[in-house]
């Protein structure tokens, strides 16, 4: 596996790989590193379904609000290489903000209708900084497959959003959520829970579980399945920031889920410092 450093290592490593005689499928797995299994799944992913495959890291600074985790945000680029190459990438990249937005940077991407709810309430500049690293990730790696988690549902719907609006050329494949053996959702932060911190944290979970189980027998109205959750949270230490029942693609509230349409429900909250995200499907065409 390559370990390339910066645009120009990119550009060689590609004009190596993908003579323009010999079109090949490339799988990008965007990533801020610290993998873990629910990372390296979508590199399996990848693996299974491209010729080739690399893993972006980068920790991408305009997603981050001012006072967020930007600094402290965990980075590890040995084990990063050691572990996409154990799950067979063809390329790992790591990348420095100073290139990425040199001096005089001024684009931006707004998708406002999504990004302005649910996440983007807390961090109004998460996803235009999201937009815009994956727009020019796109443009650099000019992958045929991008692989995405819906761990970030909200970033999943909104890059989907925006590869349709722009006709971009390429299939963005979205996997679901891997956990640990409690529940929680895998996270690159849960490294900043303790013991009790966990135990708190797989509240979220339980209580989304839950109200899946309510859904299963007949619940259907909002506020019942968002009481499951908020019954199943008791009095953890669970600073609530949001849960709630929207569209699978537009991200507006819905008051009763239509099982043949389908809904999510998406939770986040703090607990002590770390914030979590989490989120499941209700019904809807896969179900
Ligand atoms: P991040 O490094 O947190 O920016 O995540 C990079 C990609 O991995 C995003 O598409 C995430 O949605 C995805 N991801 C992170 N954690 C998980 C998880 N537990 N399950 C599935 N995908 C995940």
């Amino acid at each position: 596996m390559k370990v390339l450093d910066g645009i120009q290592a990119l550009r060689e490593w590609q004009s190596t790989v993908t003579p323009l005689s010999a079109p090949r499928t490339l799988g990008l797995v965007p990533t801020m590193g610290a993998l873990h299994e629910g990372h390296l799944a979508l590199v399996r992913r990848a693996r299974a379904e491209c010729d080739l495959v690399c893993v972006s890291v980068f920790v991408n600074p305009t997603q981050f609000g001012p006072g967020e985790d930007l600094a402290s945000y965990p980075r590890d680029r040995a084990r990063d290489s050691e572990l996409a190459a154990e799950v067979g990438a063809d390329a790992v990249w790591f990348a420095r903000a100073e290139e990425v937005y040199p001096a005089g940077f001024a684009t931006r991407i707004e998708l406002p209708s999504l990004a302005n709810r649910l996440c983007g309430i807390e961090r109004p500049h998460h996803f235009p900084g999201v937009a815009l690293i994956v727009l020019k990730l796109l443009h650099l790696f000019r992958p045929t497959h991008a692989y995405f988690g819906e761990k970030d549902y909200q970033q999943s719907v909104l890059v989907t959003r925006m590869v349709r609006d722009l006709d971009l050329d390429l299939a963005i494949v979205t996997c679901p959520i891997v956990r640990e053996e409690s529940g929680l959702a895998r996270s690159s932060r849960n490294v900043g829970l303790s013991e009790a911190g966990r135990m708190a944290a797989g509240t979220l979970s339980a209580g989304l579980f839950r109200a899946q189980m309510a859904y299963a027998e007949g619940v259907v109205d909002a506020a019942a399945l968002i009481g499951e959750v908020v019954a199943e949270i008791g009095d953890q230490k669970v600073a609530l920031e949001f849960i709630e029942l929207v569209d699978r693609e537009t991200l507006e509230p819905l008051e009763t889920v239509d099982p043949a349409l389908g809904a999510r429900l998406l939770i986040a909250g703090r607990v002590e410092k770390v914030r979590l995200i989490d989120n499941v499907p209700l019904g809807g065409p896969e179900a």
